[in-house]
């Protein structure tokens, strides 16, 4: 028997308990110092490489740790460090921090770095920024090379893994007039040297990362590619004896193959999981003394892999390689999927054994290596099982579906007007998105209920006293549109995926979305289904307390979906109108019961959007706007419908974004320097829109000048009729003083406006 050699991309590093998010959520407040910090990463660093020893992993990552985020490592591996930041004469993990997230402090105030979502996930990644001045070179003591040598030192060899330049300059932003190709030298010389490090220090192989190769890519950019590989091959082959895996992920490489395949690296790594065509280029052509690592193992889902479905896909791969041996490997990073099964104590083992995560996944790579007679057999045996039944009343329902589910009457324009009469709001009328602070009495409430330690009244009582505090708050701020505050959620798609029938739960799953914040996606398992009203009982009681409006909040069945582990049983289109009308019975319920304004969070709308652009309709946009459609094409002309997105980058989808009909939106935009505003001119947006005018992400508190700035620069660009003021999300990570400090300059900023 020839067992295969197998490759990880990269391993989760949060810990299995969130152990790296409690560390440095106390370091950040200066209750555990950086040393301690240090010790709980070098520990889980170490828990995630002994796992994938004991799996018998052949290739195992070392530098896919990151105390936030890999690109903003790789910024500091090459110098990429703004001056700005470097200038607080902080310690170099502070700095650090301070890109993250920003730092306001004794010394100095600055703002974060933009964060965006890394390709088509959850996860997020801080946004490079190279001006004129920045020169690229390696960084003392790089911490590729400190992982690489702890990693030894446990005695376990492994592939230090980086993301490649090219990947690196594709998604920084360039603020002087120099661009990504005249940074690549410096940057070739600084891996070159990194390379020698490595070698010198005993590593055998590095792997670099080019999920960037899966965009559309122009003629310059396959230039630049090409450049840089030219040369980083040419000079890392005369200086080390390391041999080089060029890996890619989250799709195809179909622009840029043949170069790929001609440059000469020692192994390539293809998606073979979202690269649709991945297999169609291999049949084009594959090196001879290249070593294929081929994706095969799902790294974004949880489901059990189909072994004798992998096998054949290994076998026709297998064609195409010239006998050579490949290399099996997961399809991304298994940071997108949570640990392991094992700490799942409340799924039904019915459940649990058709779901793998990251510790199931590196032995499904063994098992499919090493052909285990047993395993197959009894991988077979489970997939001969009927998973789930179908719901047919569900199915009925989506069976009886006509335009006219997805239209909204009357018009915008004249829903406006009726809206105006009703309403009554000032100009620039304020809000915010939904949530307040999660204080630790908020979190301990919720807690003590779920583990039954207090009673269903006495957590309604709670909540209500929090909520009864939180409108009395926003009335002495003196907003104008409320809202509950969502004391009762824990996060956006659990909650509403926890009251729906079709998902289930896991306790431990937690998958990083950025720094330190974690989610615990929802599992769509079967058919899902609305059984009873879910959030109407605290947004009536919220508005009993106040003659303002307040918000409905809801989540959209796009995000709930892109935000859950979808079902590979059932298409998208399907789950997501499953979804959509589960939530549009919600709508309609809390309309019956008096709540006049309904927000349908569309947070992740944007984030699964195709990586190219030929597929964004056919494959996506397609069927998500109509899915948001759906859920509030019933309701009256007076009800007014918002919806949030928590990024601004929807510039090249903005048609699509009008076309989702709500009345209102707010986004995210504070970070990224309020770019959206130029496209929604250009566009003629119809849709009235509260771009954020701070940023919610970090505790730095703005001033008034600073949001009536912002909100200049808004009404420069955008209707004043049309806009809204509001920070950039919701507010549930924040500190309750600075969120009440923040939000006073808020409306007195909306205040300032007015009186101009
Ligand atoms: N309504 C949600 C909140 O305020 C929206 C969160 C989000 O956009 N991520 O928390
Ligand atoms: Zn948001």
């Amino acid at each position: 028997m020839t067992i295969k050699r197998t490759s990880v991309i990269g391993f989760p590093r949060i810990g299995k308990k969130r152990e790296l998010k409690f560390a440095s959520e106390k370091f950040f407040k200066g209750e555990l110092s950086e040393e301690e910090l240090k010790k709980t990463a070098a520990e889980l660093r170490l828990y995630g490489w002994q796992k994938q020893q004991e799996a018998g992993i052949s290739f195992i990552p070392s530098n896919d740790f990151s105390f936030y985020d890999n690109l903003l490592d790789t910024a500091f591996l090459i110098g990429a460090v703004p001056a700005n930041y470097k200038q607080l004469g902080l310690s170099d993990l502070e700095t650090y921090f301070a890109v993250a997230h920003g730092y306001q402090g004794a010394k100095g105030d600055v703002k974060a770095l933009p964060m965006k979502k890394w390709f088509n996930t959850n996860y997020h990644y801080i946004v490079p920024a190279l001006d004129d001045q920045t020169k690229l070179e390696l960084a003392n003591a790089p911490k590729a090379l400190a992982e690489y040598k702890e990693a030894k030192a446990a005695g376990i060899q492994t592939v230090p893994s980086l993301i490649g330049i090219y990947t690196f300059l594709r998604l920084a932003t360039y603020n002087g007039n120099k661009t990504a190709s005249d940074f690549a030298d410096d940057a070739v010389k600084a891996y070159v040297q990194l390379a020698g490090q490595l070698n010198s220090a005993g590593a055998e192989w590095i792997s670099i990362a080019e999920p960037a190769l899966v965009f559309d890519t122009n003629d310059k950019e396959k230039a630049l590619f090409k450049k840089i590989y030219t040369d980083l091959l040419a000079q890392i082959r005369k200086e080390t004896n390391l041999k080089i895996v060029l890996q890619t992920y989250f799709g195809d490489v179909r622009d840029i193959y043949n170069e790929l395949v001609s440059l000469g690296f020692d192994g390539i790594g293809l998606d073979f999981v979202e690269g649709r065509k991945s297999l169609e280029l291999l049949k084009t052509g594959f090196p001879k003394d290249t070593l294929l690592f081929a994706g095969v193992i799902n790294g974004k889902n949880i489901w059990r892999s189909e072994y004798a479905k992998k096998n054949a896909l290994l076998d026709e791969i297998g064609k195409y390689v010239d006998g050579q041996d490949i290399v099996i490997s997961t399809s991304c990073s298994l940071l997108h999927v949570p640990y392991t099964i094992e700490s799942e104590n409340l799924l039904s083992d019915a459940s649990k054994k058709f779901l793998a995560f990251a510790e199931e996944k590196i032995k499904e790579l063994y098992d499919i290596a090493s052909k285990n007679a047993a395993s197959l057999q009894q991988n077979k045996a489970l997939f001969s099982e009927e998973r789930v039944k179908k719901n047919e009343a569900v199915q009925q329902e989506l069976g009886k579906l006509t335009d006219a589910d997805f239209n909204r009457t009357p018009a915008r324009n004249e829903r406006k007007g009726i809206q105006k009469a009703i309403f009554q709001l000032p100009p620039y009328p304020t809000t915010t998105i939904g949530s307040f602070p999660q204080t630790a009495d908020v979190r301990s409430n919720r807690a003590a209920y779920k583990k039954g330690a207090i009673s269903a009244e006495q957590y309604k009582t709670f909540n209500r006293k929090k909520i009864a505090e939180c409108i009395a708050l926003q009335e002495r701020l003196g907003l104008d549109v409320l809202v509950h505050g969502e004391f009762e959620r824990n996060d956006m798609v659990e909650y509403f995926g926890n009251k729906l029938d079709g998902f289930i739960f896991t306790q431990n799953a937690w998958v990083q979305s950025y720094g330190t914040r974690c989610v615990k996606p929802p599992i769509v398992w079967g058919d899902v289904s609305r059984s009873a009203p879910i959030t109407v009982e605290w947004s009536v009681y919220a508005q009993s307390l106040t003659k303002k409006p307040v918000k409905g909040m809801l989540t959209g069945p796009v995000t709930i979906l892109n935000w859950s582990f979808p079902r590979e049983d059932a298409s998208l289109k399907e789950q997501a109108q499953q979804i959509g009308l589960a939530i549009r019975d919600e709508v309609l319920d809390l309309e019956k019961n008096g709540i006049r304004i309904i927000q349908i969070d569309e947070a992740a709308l944007r984030e699964k959007l195709p990586l190219r652009k030929s597929d964004w309709h056919s494959e996506y946009l397609d069927w998500a706007i109509p899915a948001f459609r759906l859920v509030h094409a019933k309701v009256k002309p007076e009800t007014q419908i918002h919806t949030h997105m928590c990024y601004s980058e929807f510039g090249d989808i903005i048609k699509d974004i009008d076309a989702m009909d709500a009345d209102v939106i707010t986004f995210e935009a504070s970070r990224s320097d309020l770019k959206l505003i130029d496209s929604l001119r250009d566009s003629n947006f119809q849709t009235q829109v509260g771009p954020g005018v701070y940023d919610i992400h970090s505790p730095r508190v703005p001033s008034v000048a600073e949001i009536v700035d912002t909100l200049h620069k808004i009404i420069s660009k955008v209707n004043k009729e049309n806009v809204w003021v509001n920070p950039d999300c919701g507010l549930k990570t924040r500190g309750e003083e600075e969120t009440t400090a923040s939000l006073k300059n808020l409306v007195a900023a909306a205040k300032q406006l007015r009186s101009e």
